[in-house]
């Protein structure tokens, strides 16, 4: 018995063009085996309870041999049974990416595998520049090379055979020509294209972090291929695409540079409240990773199940305590009809809709959306002895038992300091360019999660506060700091535009 490994592809880099097929088994996986250039968005993705394997790290650490990553997936598959193993590659993965040997590997060791193709970066980045790769009347074909070391330097010692380039075939291909990988080769390429009679005018395009915030496109002639990736210091990941579809670029290209294109930022909000930051900031061009400072774990009460008799209302402080209270009751074998004939209370609008996700309508919610409305509110009802039960997390404070003495509490979930992050998470986090913090106990535990870099400081240095004591935390523990106006979201996200726009 042994698992199943998948081959799947992440696509170019924005995590908007993983498929849904991988974005599902990844949720499911047992091991997921990385390469360098997935983005973190996608390794957020992945079931928190995976091991994360990364085998591609930066050129100057040590890279795991393709070899060894043949062995690692067979030796996955064998240590989890009827588990899942995620091979995670850029792009796709029958392209350029080596999956087939990957695959061959599986077979010979009877290991059972599936492919779930990716968006390759041949196609995709230039499409992100604006450029199509084919063209009525401009080009009606295009081709997938590697501009790969060891396949020019076949071709450079006059070896032919499957693994040098044809230049001499490739010069006179009148459709478009992508070249993935060998940025460094270019100027070799390119010279040996015109020796061969390629047009030294064709036009060009390298295309650097395509469908990323650091996106850029470089546009060049053949001829002007070699200096042109000095003088404007083209670096990898970058495709090299050749042809008249190039020209088309320059009225299509349709990504713009936002003002925060190109930026990093770390948001350490807890997960529900920090899709709505993350979101503007996202849509203003920045590439977030949310690290939350907290995280909530649910608490056992099912024990008390059978008191549910004893009570007439159950009032509802937050959508966790929601989420909490129905995952335990359903756990010990309950169902919504223990609810019977009882009136439900919830503090807000957001936590009123979670209910109905349930099935179930409340009777009572305040106007204000506060637990002192709600508890007001709760205490003005006409019925004497009603009986109120609270689900609330161990950090609700006590103004509802206060307006309600008689109420009873039960602390369905508790809320806890993140101790430790992954270490995908720990580098993604290191190399942003600031943080963004919403109260003194997360810069605190950021400042404990995070390990100090070799100058003594937490890496990002540059932190975006909301509050005084906020800002007074971030000082404290090293930050340069630029905190909002007022104490909003608006008003901090505002801040950070004007930071970056200076
Ligand atoms: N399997 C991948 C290709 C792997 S080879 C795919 O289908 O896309 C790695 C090369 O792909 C890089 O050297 C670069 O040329 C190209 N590449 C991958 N992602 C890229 C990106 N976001 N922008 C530009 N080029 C990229």
């Amino acid at each position: 018995m042994s698992g199943k490994v998948y081959l799947i592809g992440a696509g170019p880099g924005d995590p908007g063009l993983l498929t849904l097929r991988g974005k599902e088994i990844l949720e499911r996986a047992d091991v997921v085996v990385y390469d360098r250039l997935v983005s973190p968005a996608i390794l957020g993705m992945c079931n928190a309870k995976a091991k994360m394997v990364d085998v591609g790290k930066m050129p100057q650490h040590h890279k795991v041999k393709q070899s060894e990553i043949n062995k690692l997936l067979v030796q996955f598959a064998g240590e989890y049974p009827a588990g899942i193993v995620a091979r995670l590659k850029g792009g796709d993965p029958f392209v350029f990416g080596r999956g087939g040997e990957e695959a061959l590997e599986l077979v010979a060791a009877g290991v059972e595998f599936e492919v779930v193709p990716g968006i390759t970066s041949a196609i995709s980045v230039p499409a992100y520049a604006g450029i199509p790769v084919s063209h009525r009347g401009i080009a009606t074909s295009f081709h997938i090379i590697t501009g790969h070391e060891r396949d020019v330097i076949a071709s450079e010692q006059g070896e032919r055979g499957n693994l040098s380039l044809d230049f001499e075939t490739l010069a006179h291909c009148p459709g478009t020509l992508i070249f993935l990988m060998g940025i460094a080769n270019m100027d070799f390429i390119a010279k040996r294209l015109m020796e061969c009679g390629k047009d030294p005018k064709t036009p060009l395009a390298f295309i650097e972090k395509g469908t990323t915030p650091h996106q850029r496109t470089v546009m060049a002639t053949l001829e002007t291929a070699g200096k042109t990736i000095v003088r404007e210091n083209v670096t990898a990941p970058a495709i090299t695409i050749m042809g008249g579809v190039v020209e088309l670029g320059k009225s299509l290209a349709w990504k713009k540079n936002l003002p925060l294109s190109g930026k990093r930022l770390v948001v350490t909000r807890a997960a529900k409240q920090a899709s709505g930051i993350t979101a503007r900031l996202t849509a203003l061009g920045a590439e977030v990773i949310e690290t939350p400072m907290i995280e909530t774990r649910t608490l056992e009460c099912s024990s008390n199940f059978a008191d549910l008799a004893n009570f007439d209302i159950l009032a509802f402080t937050s959508t966790n305590g929601v989420e909490s209270f129905f995952s335990q009751l359903f756990a010990a074998g309950y169902d919504v009809r223990v609810l019977a004939g009882k009136k439900i209370a919830s503090v807000g609008k957001i936590t009123e809709k979670k209910l109905l996700e349930y099935g179930i309508r409340c009777d009572y919610v305040p106007e204000d959306h506060t637990g002192k409305g709600l508890g007001k509110l709760l205490a003005s009802l006409d019925v004497d002895d009603a009986r109120v039960l609270l689900l609330q997390g161990n950090l609700a404070d006590d103004t509802l038992l206060r307006l309600l003495p008689r109420a009873t509490r039960w602390v369905v979930y508790e809320t806890l300091p993140v101790s430790e992050l992954p270490e995908w998470k720990r580098e993604a986090v290191a190399s942003a360019d600031a943080v963004v913090f919403a109260s003194t106990s997360a810069v605190e535990n950021f400042v404990k999660v995070m390990p100090q870099s070799t100058e003594g400081a937490t890496e990002p240095r540059i932190s975006f506060c909301i509050g005084s004591m906020t800002k007074s935390a971030a000082c404290r523990c090293g930050f340069e700091t630029v905190t909002s106006d007022e104490t909003t979201m608006d008003s901090l996200v505002k801040k950070i535009v004007e930071y970056y726009s200076r």
